[in-house]
């Protein structure tokens, strides 16, 4: 480390010349020896939106060893480019803290990809365009294998889809399955000497069999797809509900280099005493993959109370945060019973206990939350109803709730730009736009016990940032679903760029 900092000086003056080159060799150096303040990337010319209230606007931010370095004017942070800074014009574009889904299931989302439905394709250009959206998002060589393409479409050769995907596999079957279209690369891996782009009977089965077998199951390739379609939607940390127990597998991700996005796992409540046994803590573990959460849900049923409360006590009294599904007032209701059990048990502590979804809840309910300070974890477009029918994001900030929110994906589209939607498009039950990108960033980094860490731009806090195609806090506000992500930052390094 030391080293590296140091030969980076020594390039860095070779460059500048004899007059620093000597000031270097002076000792004591001088205090304003420039290198010591390059950083190793800068955004400049951004409207960055921080939601830090200390600075809530700025123009420009360094970056080192992955954390902010300095916030401020394009004058004052240009001062921070050296010689081997990465510079990022934001063109005037909105940059914003990276977005914090707080509920997702992860390994479901990048499953999604291991099959391309095009039944609902008419075109070749349809199907070359969906097959070109894949390629984006599956790591090179992972096989992109689709069925229900219209009988009538033709293709000559390999291509046109050897121009959309010159390196990965791609097979896509007819809508009677007795041929496929194929590249190059499949061939290829088929073994097949041909340039023909549809195969059938014998070719058609050394294509496929030259498919991997786990090409469903191997979860290393589809966390690595789900956290490259994160990346591409300005998502930057997920919390995984899925209660699979990934932190091992992410990890081991996280060390090949192949990790765009911070996990935070909950596992299933079924897990507790495991859990406690493991010394399992509330957001403990590593900067890019943490954990200490336990997932269960509940009806609101007397006799589920009755069975929980005990659990939930067990869970938060070892430091394990809690987090329970509950959809509907009853449901609701009986969640914010057992967490309000457990609390006065264990007395008074940081527990952040969280109701998963807290949809459809009944009014009288909004200020059980704020008191016991249980944060509710909601996804605004899952339950969007429009501007007559929804739930009242409005009465539940002004009541000082904890909001969190999230998608639900793989049940419903990652995409936050769709929850901020749902969350500032619901009539007179709206949030801001502020108050639902808070919600998806400062709210759900302390749902995870990392407000300290992430969910706004300031010095000292990781850099997890993104840059958007629109200002979503001056459009017109139906508009905000067609913003897109242009270019994503995670831990200091540039992890997306559009196109
Ligand atoms: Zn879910």
């Amino acid at each position: 480390m030391w080293f590296t900092r140091k030969s980076k000086v020594l390039a860095s003056c070779i460059i500048l010349g004899a007059a620093s080159a000597a000031a270097l060799f002076a000792w004591p150096p001088k205090a304003k020896v420039v290198q010591s303040n390059a950083a190793d990337l800068v955004v400049v010319n951004g409207n960055i939106r921080t939601l830090d209230a200390k600075q809530p606007r700025a123009e420009a931010l360094a970056v080192n060893g992955g954390r902010i370095s300095a916030i401020g004017s394009n004058d004052e942070i240009r001062k921070h480019i050296g010689p081997a800074t990465e510079v990022i014009d934001a063109k005037g574009r909105l940059v914003l803290p990276g977005f914090n889904d707080s509920h997702v299931h992860f390994t479901a989302i990048g499953n999604q990809f291991s099959h391309l439905d095009l039944r609902e394709v008419r075109t070749r250009e349809q199907i070359i365009q969906r097959v070109k959206e894949y390629v984006e998002i599956v790591p090179r060589g992972r096989w992109i294998i689709g069925a229900g393409i219209p009988e009538d479409v033709q293709f000559e050769n390999t291509a046109v889809l050897d121009a959309v995907s010159p390196a990965t596999p791609v097979l896509l079957y007819y809508s009677i399955p007795k041929r496929a279209a194929v590249n190059a690369a499949a061939l290829k891996a088929g073994r097949l000497n041909n340039e023909k782009a549809v195969v059938a009977d014998d070719e058609m089965t050394w294509v496929r069999s030259a498919v991997p077998r786990d090409h469903a199951t191997n979860w290393a390739e589809i966390a690595e797809t789900a956290s490259n379609l994160a990346a591409s939607l300005g998502v930057t940390t997920v919390q995984d509900v899925h209660s699979d127990d990934l932190a091992e597998l992410m990890n081991s991700l996280d060390r090949q280099g192949k990790l765009k996005t911070r996990i935070y796992d909950c596992i299933g409540i079924e897990k507790y005493r495991e859990a406690i046994a493991r010394g399992l803590k509330a957001g403990s573990g590593n900067s890019m993959v943490r954990g200490g959460c336990v997932k269960g849900m509940t009806e609101g049923a007397e006799d589920e109370i009755e069975e929980l409360t005990p659990i939930v006590t067990a869970a938060d009294k070892a430091g394990i945060q809690v987090a329970l599904h509950a959809i509907g007032g009853r449901s609701v209701s009986g969640a914010l019973t057992i967490f309000e059990n457990a609390a006065k048990a264990n007395g008074i502590g940081d527990r952040r206990f969280r109701v998963e979804h807290a949809a459809r809840l009944r009014n009288a309910d909004i200020p059980r939350f704020a008191r016991g300070v249980f944060i509710a974890s909601m996804q605004p477009f899952l339950f969007y109803g429009g501007p007559e029918y929804g739930d009242d994001y409005a009465a539940m900030s002004a009541a000082g709730v904890k909001l969190a929110f999230g998608s639900d994906a793989s049940m419903i589209d990652l995409n936050p730009m769709l929850g901020i939607h749902a969350a500032v498009n619901s009539g007179r039950r709206s949030v801001s736009v502020e108050e639902a990108v808070r919600a998806y960033t400062v709210g759900s980094a302390y749902a995870e016990f990392a407000e300290n860490e992430k969910g706004t731009l300031a010095v000292g806090k990781l850099a997890d940032l993104a840059i958007h195609s629109d200002d979503i806090f001056t459009i017109d506000r139906v508009r905000i679903k067609d913003v897109r992500t242009l270019l994503t930052v995670v831990n200091g390094r540039v992890v997306f760029r559009a196109g």
